[in-house]
């Protein structure tokens, strides 16, 4: 079931449009992450799906109600609902007032809010600081009481705003750790932004991708990776070979495409004759001899132009009528000897080649 619909969600500031053409549907129970460039609109959206400020058109219902129609009930929506931002929110008082404060507000009676603060502390790792003053834990400790705060409201929905944006590695360890199991044991929906893809892959169930104020693509973010829809999204994702060519045959179930007079197979169907060829560089292989036809459909002699470190992978550049980036671990460097101007052979599986249509294509 839908727990949050929302179509066609526009947003402008004065002259500037923010959003456009938002359809969105989030199920109840899962994780959605919101992936993509920074200004590309994840907050603004975020802040209207949490009822913090209006869109300026298109539907959006929460909870099954109508949200643009009933502005009266606003309140009782946003109780059901939480949002943790990118820099915490403490107040200069103790952890233990600073988490009470969210039930204070709603009138919760004396025994109730000891025991659900202390839950709530537990919950995230932070009991033995209930008496310590907010202010004066590190980063990472004042974005867990802040997230407590939100969780002694007990929300159906959660909203992470860039949540681990301005912590540490173990901070943003421990965050993660907390909306995962918030989600698989108390079924609570999740809704996170961030700029970090690894992020959106390791906590989401699904992913959206947002850019230029419009959601470009949604899906596991398996597929985001190795199918993106669109150039814009192939560049977000990180795909180190993008490369134009143009469809020119169909062949044993597969697409030929040609690239600077260089054939390469794709599994993809021809989306047109114009394409991009889009290549993750982990899915291009190198090797000290020529590999038989069974390791990939795509086989090639190639020259290696340049190897540039990135610890723990090295990215080799190699020359086969086009350029292509491979991404191969330091230790596969080593054992093959690289070096600049090498002879190599260089395989991709049909199923590699992604390809979109060109045209339009940003
Ligand atoms: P993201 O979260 O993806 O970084 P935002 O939603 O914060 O993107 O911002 C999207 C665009 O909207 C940016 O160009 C930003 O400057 C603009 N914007 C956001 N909030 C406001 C506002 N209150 N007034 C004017 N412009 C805004």
């Amino acid at each position: 079931m839908a727990i949050i619909e929302a179509h066609d969600i526009r947003k402008s500031y004065g002259n500037l449009e923010v959003l456009h053409d938002v359809d969105l549907s989030v199920r109840e129970g899962e994780i959605l992450g919101l992936i993509g460039p920074s200004g590309s609109g994840k907050s603004t959206l975020l802040r209207i799906l949490d009822l913090i400020e209006p869109p300026s058109g298109g539907e959006l219902s929460v909870f099954g109600i109508d949200a643009v129609e009933e502005r009266g009930r606003w309140l009782d929506l946003r109780r059901r609902m939480g949002m943790l931002f990118q820099r915490p929110i403490v107040f200069n008082a103790s952890v233990y007032d600073n988490v009470a404060m969210g039930l204070r507000y709603r009138r919760a009676r004396g025994a109730d809010i000891d025991r659900k603060v202390k839950e709530a502390l537990e919950a995230v790792g932070l009991s033995r600081y209930v008496r310590s003053r907010a202010t004066d834990l590190s980063g990472g400790e004042q974005q867990r009481v802040a997230l407590s705060r939100v969780l002694v409201t007990e929300p159906e929905i959660l909203f992470l705003d860039e949540p681990t944006a301005n912590l540490d590695p173990g901070s943003t360890a421990t965050i993660e750790a907390i909306v995962t199991s918030l989600n698989r044991e108390a079924g609570m929906t999740v809704l996170i932004s961030t700029h970090d893809l690894m992020q959106g892959q390791r906590l989401a169930h699904r992913v959206g991708v947002m850019i230029e104020g419009t959601i470009a693509q949604t899906g596991p973010s398996r597929e985001i990776f190795h199918e993106p829809t669109d150039l814009r999204i192939a560049r977000f994702v990180g795909v180190q070979n993008i490369i134009p060519g143009r469809v020119v045959s169909r062949r044993e179930g597969l697409t030929v495409a040609e690239a600077r007079g260089k054939q390469i197979l794709s599994a993809t169907p021809p989306p047109g004759e114009e394409v991009e060829m889009v290549i993750r560089g982990e899915d291009v292989s190198l090797h000290r001899r020529e590999p038989g036809f069974e390791e990939a459909e795509n086989l090639f002699p190639a020259t290696v132009t340049a190897i540039e470190p990135t610890a723990p992978f090295v990215n080799v550049t190699v020359h086969c009528g086009c350029d292509l980036v491979a991404l191969v671990t330091a230790r596969r460097a080593e054992t093959l000897g690289l070096h600049d101007g090498m002879q190599v052979w260089v395989s991709i599986q049909a199923k590699a080649v992604h390809l979109i249509p060109r045209s339009g294509a940003g």
